[in-house]
């Protein structure tokens, strides 16, 4: 049931209600899609409930173990051991500064939201370390600061060395120091590697993409953060170049480097490069208003979502190459289904809902946020799931949550992502407002003309009933949009992968506004393929049995 406060002090407006249809957002080459933009976590107060808690756990535990893990293996002195301020040698693996620029990204979040003059003075010196680690030519890899010129960018494409993957993360970090705390510090280290990457790679450059993706999102975020083009046209170099490797070595389908983009219609390979490959290719889009990117982004979530993705909204079903498997292709015990392929995930479908707000979108993140992601971490906040089987007798390795790995992917991208949680929530097109998912939180909404605090009661994965208090700070009309999940509507996951075991569910939806019942009005619904169910049924897993986002038990 959805009600609102029953006295508001003024008028709400026209009420409308999520959904889903496939239309495609007109638009024209090389211009910029009008897309929903979502409020700000700095705008978005988790004042109760389950997510203040886990907030909060994050904040006290979480980040703290990882940056003292961090320290205890070395990853912050290999900073300064670049830097020549301390003896040694680099400590670890090749990707191991990524896991700093992620744990200091969630710290900057919570230092937001949470402000600790404590934990500021602390990441602050981090961040010194690794400003003072940036060579004169803007290159900044501790693991290659030392050796030979010759080795940087040497096996981009056939060996994994992760170069311009934590190139990506510390520029992504960069940027969002700069929008959460107004510094330049960062963003201009950010500028100055760019400014590097960019004279070796591209047109007439250097033909390569990253063995990992990152870098892509990263430099359509710095290119947001800057007005400067270089950096969309460098981003959509390395998002276009795959599949053409007629001249350069291949990282095959592992890479998703298998095919050109706009001619992928099926998921493949390392399956946490999937999700960020599928996420770049919808980010580029809206930068550059091109169908065809469009279009491949959508088959992309269909082979994804309706064909390759597990109950608890964990994708990547295979341990070998940590990739996806065939279609329906979806085993319990074997699962590998990586925390960092979940996050990945709830990437893509908030950059595809952001191009078309349909509740399918949110549904699938939803899913994947309360199952896959929650589930890589304990509920005390020190131990992680690296993989994430939905069966196991408590034996062999990914059977039991870890402090710590010597690949720390997991643990540092729960660090960076949890404390983002609270941007998921809500998001504006225009005066437009959409209220996605549901948490007791309170919320400034900056929309084109009018500003609207929104709060939020509710127990919600725990209870359905959700109080939403719209006030507005002039009278006004305008529309809310408010997804009905798909779990409250028969429809646990888009298309027809999973469906309920019983067909009936409690009480149907309601919605009261100001105490009175009001007609539910769908915009968009999820299109059910009711003829092509009976024939795929047989090879898919069994009925979900869930009756709530939390689809899982671990
Ligand atoms: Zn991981």
């Amino acid at each position: 049931m959805i009600s609102t406060r029953p006295a508001l002090r003024r008028p709400i407006a026209v009420l409308g209600f999520v959904a889903l249809s496939a239309a495609l957002p007109a638009c024209a080459l090389a211009e910029p899609v009008k897309t929903v933009t979502p409020v700000s976590l700095a705008d978005v107060q988790i004042d109760g409930g389950m997510w203040a808690k886990r907030l909060e756990i994050s904040r006290t535990v979480t980040i703290p173990a990882c940056f003292k893990h961090c320290e205890e293996t070395g990853r912050i002195d290999n900073f300064a051991v670049a830097t020549g301020l301390k003896e040694g040698k680099f400590q670890g693996a090749h990707y191991n500064d990524s896991d700093v620029y992620k744990v200091v990204q969630g710290a900057v979040y919570i230092n937001k939201v949470h402000p600790d003059p404590k934990l500021e003075r602390y990441v602050d010196g981090i961040l010194a370390k690794i400003a003072a680690a940036q060579q004169p030519d803007g290159y900044l890899d501790t693991f290659f600061t030392g050796k030979s010129k010759n080795d940087r960018f040497k096996n981009i494409s056939p060996g994994p060395r992760h170069e311009l993957y934590c190139m990506g993360h510390l520029i992504e970090m960069s940027v969002e120091h700069y929008k959460m705390t107004g510094k330049r510090t960062m963003l201009d280290v950010a500028i100055k590697l760019a400014d590097h990457i960019d004279s070796v790679f591209g047109p007439g450059k250097r033909d390569a993409v990253p063995h990992h993706q990152e870098l892509e999102s990263a430099l359509i975020k710095l290119y947001r953060a800057t007005e400067q083009p270089r950096y969309l046209e460098l981003a959509q170099f390395f998002v276009d170049r795959r599949g053409h490797f007629d001249d350069r070595p291949t990282v095959t389908f592992y890479g998703q480097d298998h095919l050109p983009v706009r001619s992928q219609s099926e998921i493949v390979g390392h399956a946490v490069r999937g999700m960020y490959h599928c996420a770049n290719i919808a980010l580029l889009y809206t930068e550059t208003g091109d169908p065809e990117l469009l279009a491949a982004a959508r088959r992309l979530w269909q082979s994804t979502t309706q064909r390759k993705l597990y109950v608890t909204g964990a994708v990547g079903a295979v341990g070998r190459g940590e990739s996806f498997g065939n279609d329906y292709q979806l085993p319990n015990g074997t699962a590998y289904a990586e925390t960092c392929a979940g996050i990945g995930l709830v990437y893509f479908a908030h950059e595809m809902w952001k191009i078309s707000p349909e509740a399918q979108y949110i549904d699938v993140l939803e899913r994947a946020l309360y199952n896959e992601v929650l589930g890589g971490v304990a509920i005390t906040g020190d131990a992680f799931f690296y993989n994430n089987k939905l069966l196991s007798n408590g034996e062999g390795w990914g059977s039991l949550r870890q402090g710590w790995f010597r690949c720390a992917c997991c643990p540092s991208n729960v660090c960076r992502f949890m404390p983002a949680v609270p941007g998921y929530l809500y998001g504006h097109l225009g005066d437009d407002l959409y209220i996605n998912t549901f948490m007791s939180a309170t919320a400034t909404v900056k929309m084109d003309r009018r500003i609207v605090t929104v709060k939020q009661r509710t127990q919600y994965p725990w209870d359905g009933a959700v109080k939403i208090a719209v006030d507005p700070a002039e009278t006004a009309e305008f529309t809310i949009h408010v997804r009905i999940p798909g779990w409250a509507r028969n429809q646990p996951s888009p298309g027809d992968l999973y469906r309920f075991a019983r067909q009936t569910l409690g009480p149907p939806v309601r919605l009261r506004v100001n105490g009175e019942d009001v007609a539910i009005e769908l915009k968009r619904g999820v299109r059910r393929h009711q003829a092509q169910m009976d024939r795929r049924r047989r090879n898919r897993p069994g009925p979900a049995d869930a009756r709530s986002p939390c689809a899982g038990s671990r």
